[in-house]
């Protein structure tokens, strides 16, 4: 499990996140919403140890990790960005790093195939981020957060660069791939029906709070208030 414990952030004299207290289970997938500049990928920033928190306890599997380095945290995140290298191979892209980690060649091989299969980006291996479509660049980027093998996956806005058809696409594999592989996955969107379609449990932000936690159809059927019933699109 991951626990956030009255988590703040301030960056200068500015508070961006006021206190979050949050309990996510093993294998839950979790979306967070919420406004522009609400604070969604600052706290998945602290989450994946990117950044530093002002205050407060984050503990994975029961072990305090605000000071552990995002390389140590088990947690691979994917952009919106991409993030791609655009002078090396897809193969490359999804391999950097590993060696690092003391991998063996064999063990990294392997981890890209089965990434490259699962994906359907196989055929794609030699070529280079400036040679594919939007959307093979993100599988690319969703390869390259599965080959870690993290304990959990962090996603920040990564369809929103894609045109409608292929989000949708998208959306049902991310959704797939969370079935396939059973781990916690946290998805930020800006996107209701992203977030009505994917989410075991849905977090609405605003201004740096929570709002309401829980399951798509509770926040649809009882919001707590007019924000989240505006944000989620359930009638009034
Ligand atoms: P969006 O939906 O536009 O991506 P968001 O919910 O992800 O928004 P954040 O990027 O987390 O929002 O930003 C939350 C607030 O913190 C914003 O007011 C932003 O300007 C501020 N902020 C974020 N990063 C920094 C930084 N490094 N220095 C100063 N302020 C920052
Ligand atoms: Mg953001």
């Amino acid at each position: 499990a991951l626990q956030l414990k009255d988590i703040r952030k301030s960056f200068g004299n500015v508070d961006v996140i006021h206190g979050i207290d949050l309990e996510i289970e093993e294998g839950e997938f979790i979306v967070f919403v919420g406004p522009s500049g609400c604070g969604k990928s600052t706290l998945l920033r602290l989450i994946a140890g990117l950044d530093d928190p002002t205050s407060g306890d984050i503990n994975l599997e029961g072990r305090r990790v605000n000071t552990v380095p995002a390389s140590e945290r088990g947690l691979s995140m994917v952009f919106q960005s991409y993030a791609l290298y655009p002078h090396m191979t897809i193969a490359q892209n999804l391999s950097f790093g590993l060696e690092n980690l003391r991998m063996d060649k064999a063990e990294i091989q392997k981890r890209i195939d089965d990434a490259a299969k699962l994906l359907q980006i196989d055929h794609l291996m030699s070529r280079r981020p400036g040679q594919l479509s939007g959307g093979q660049r993100q599988r690319v980027a969703i390869g390259r957060a599965i080959v870690r093998e993290p304990i959990i996956f962090l996603f920040d806005e990564p369809l929103s660069n894609l045109d409608a058809e292929l989000r949708l696409q998208m959306r049902v594999e991310i959704s797939d791939l969370h079935a396939k592989l059973g781990n916690t996955m946290i998805y930020v969107t800006h996107d209701q029906i992203e977030a009505m379609t994917m989410a075991d449990r849905i977090v609405v932000l605003r201004g740096g709070y929570i709002e309401q936690v829980g399951r798509p159809l509770d926040l649809y059927n009882n919001p707590a208030n007019k924000f989240v019933a505006g944000f989620l699109g359930a009638p009034q």
